[in-house]
C-alpha cells in the first residue's frame, strides 16, 4: 500500500467514516435492486468539474461519461472502440435515463488545445483527432472582429455542447426516446471561478445563469 496515494487512503478513510454510516442502506439496497438512475451526465475529464459535486448527487443518482471536452461524436457503426456511444447505449437503452445533460464548463483545456491549435502532445495526437470531431467539413472556428479572447473561448465551449446535442440525436435510440417524450436533453455550463451553473434554454438557445433566473 506504500505506493498507492496517500491523499485517495485518507480520502477513503473519510468516506468510510462519515459518508457510508449515512448512506450503507442505500449502497445496500442498490447492490440487490441494480442502479436506475433518471440522469445520465456527458462531462469534461477536468478534476474541477464532478457531475457528483456540482449536483450534490449521492450513488445511483447520475450515469457519468466524461471525456476531454465534453464532447459527443456523431454516431457511426464503422471503427471499433467507440467509449462514449457504449455508455450512450447502456444509459439509453437499458437504464432508460430520462434526462441526458451534457455539461460544459468554463477554462476547459481541450477546446483551449482546440483553439490554439496546439502541437500534439504525443506521436498518437489524440486530442487532436478527439477534437477534430468538433468541426464539420469546411466549417470554420475563429475569432470574430472585436471578439476578446475570453469571449471567444466561451463561445466555443459552449458550441461543444451544442454540438454534442446536435450528435445526440444522431443516435438512432437517443432520437427515437426523445421524439417519444420518454427523454430530454439538456445543456448547461459550470463556471469554475464562482462555481456557477448555466442551464441551456431551449426557446432562446442561451444559457441562463440558474441563481439569476430562479430556477433554484
Ligand atoms: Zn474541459
Amino acid at each position: 500500500m506504500d505506493i498507492f496515494p496517500k491523499a485517495l487512503l485518507d480520502g477513503y478513510r473519510t468516506f468510510r467514516e462519515q459518508r457510508l454510516p449515512t448512506e450503507q442502506s442505500r449502497y445496500r439496497d442498490l447492490s440487490v435492486r441494480g442502479q436506475a438512475p433518471e440522469t445520465m451526465v456527458i462531462g469534461c475529464c477536468d478534476s474541477r468539474v464532478s457531475p457528483e459535486v456540482i449536483f450534490d448527487a449521492g450513488p445511483g443518482e447520475l450515469f457519468v461519461v466524461r471525456n476531454v471536452a465534453n464532447l459527443v461524436p456523431p454516431f457511426e457503426t464503422g471503427g471499433t472502440y467507440h467509449g462514449v456511444s457504449a455508455a450512450l447505449e447502456f444509459g439509453v437503452a437499458a437504464l432508460k435515463v430520462k434526462h441526458i445533460v451534457v455539461l460544459g464548463h468554463a477554462q476547459c483545456g481541450g477546446i483551449r488545445a482546440f483553439i490554439d491549435k496546439i502541437q500534439p502532445l504525443s506521436p498518437g495526437d489524440f486530442i487532436g483527432k478527439w477534437m477534430a470531431m468538433f468541426i464539420k467539413p469546411g466549417e470554420v472556428v475563429e475569432q470574430r472582429d472585436r471578439e476578446s479572447m475570453q469571449d471567444f473561448t466561451t463561445r466555443i465551449e459552449k458550441a461543444a455542447v451544442f454540438r454534442s446535442l446536435e450528435n445526440l440525436m444522431t443516435f438512432p435510440f437517443v432520437r427515437a426516446r426523445v421524439e417519444g417524450g420518454e427523454m430530454i436533453l439538456h445543456g448547461a455550463y459550470f463556471g469554475v471561478a464562482e462555481g456557477s451553473l448555466f442551464v441551456l434554454d431551449p426557446a432562446t438557445k442561451e444559457f441562463r445563469n440558474v441563481r439569476k433566473s430562479g430556477g433554484e
